[in-house]
């Protein structure tokens, strides 16, 4: 069983960015794309609130874990709260726009187990509580609830969307490789643990097949591009062509869910930083999971984990 869901703390308000800065998408990627964090939210929306907690659970050292936890708290993911006096104590809880990372989390862990092998760890199945059987998340549209693949949605960057502004600073990025070591998410941190993977994955999906292409878009060197290609080949993500595979197109939920996260809680002042439309509907895409055996919206809380 799941554990019940920590009590929800005080909301912070969406953030507002700075003018011609980074977008919410930039932001995000800076802050989610990094296996260390998307470890402790994990442990935190399973219940974990204590310092001493994460350090038992996961093999993450004292200086990892305090800037991790500094980071998520600035961010305004945990909220840190003396629960005792003498001595003074504290806790992380999460905040409504820790929780509501929780899609993001879900679509990690359904693509790792139905698409990556061999794992440190033995991933957990997915029990829905609403229905009783194991199942897996199905990305449907929050309008009119038909499932929704790449193919069925249109559109792409809004105002504030350039690559540039979508893509992580360099300076947020921080080597996590005990963590990638440690090998809980190893696919994942493949696809998105480093700001030009990030990129490349979403060009990727907006439809970008061709290496000059991905050259001129990125702004990046052609090393650089030519090594993400050949990893994201390696890892069967990608085709010999650059076109997706059916192992990358499942990631889509990841994405969406992502894009989703950061432009609720952070917000250009020129705009949206993407946009999409479902077709089938042609209503303004919000993303939802429902349950793959009995179609009903997933809903945090409604999941237990069985173990392998
Ligand atoms: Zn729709
Ligand atoms: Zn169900």
């Amino acid at each position: 069983m799941m554990p019940p869901p920590p009590s929800v703390s005080e909301d912070l308000p969406v953030t507002d960015l700075p003018a011609g800065g980074r977008n919410p998408i930039g932001v995000a990627l800076g802050l989610l794309g990094d296996e260390w964090t998307l470890l402790i939210l994990r442990h935190a929306l399973q219940g974990t609130r204590l310092y001493g907690e994460w350090m038992r659970e996961l093999p993450i050292s004292n200086a990892v874990l305090t800037g991790r936890l500094g980071r998520l708290t600035e961010s305004g993911l945990l909220d840190r709260v003396a629960y005792q006096r003498k001595p003074e104590r504290f806790e992380y809880r999460l905040t409504r726009r820790g929780r509501t990372a929780w899609p993001i989390l879900l679509g990690i862990w359904s693509w790792e187990l139905s698409w990556v092998g061999q794992h440190a760890e033995t991933l957990p199945r997915m029990r829905h509580q609403v229905c009783g059987h194991l199942f897996s998340p199905v990305l449907v549209c929050g309008a009119c609830d038909a499932p929704a693949g790449p193919r069925d949605l249109v559109g792409g960057f809004g105002p504030s969307g350039t690559w540039e502004r979508s893509m992580p600073s360099a300076t947020t990025r921080r080597r996590s490789a005990d963590a990638h070591q440690a090998g809980f998410f190893p696919q994942t941190t493949a696809l998105v643990g480093n700001r030009w993977s990030c990129a490349l994955l979403g060009a990727a999906f907006q439809g970008t097949r061709r290496f000059s292409d991905f050259e001129r878009q990125l702004s990046a060197p052609p090393v650089v591009i030519a090594d993400r290609l050949r990893t994201f080949t390696e890892l069967g993500v990608m085709t010999a062509d650059y076109r997706l595979t059916a192992k990358g197109l499942a990631f889509f939920p990841v994405v969406v869910h992502t894009m989703e996260w950061a432009q609720t809680w952070f917000r250009s002042p020129e705009g949206p930083a993407m946009s999409y439309r479902h077709r089938p509907c042609g209503t303004a895409f919000h993303p939802r999971y429902a349950c793959s055996e009995c179609a009903v919206p997933l809903r945090a809380g409604t999941i237990d984990r069985v173990p392998a």
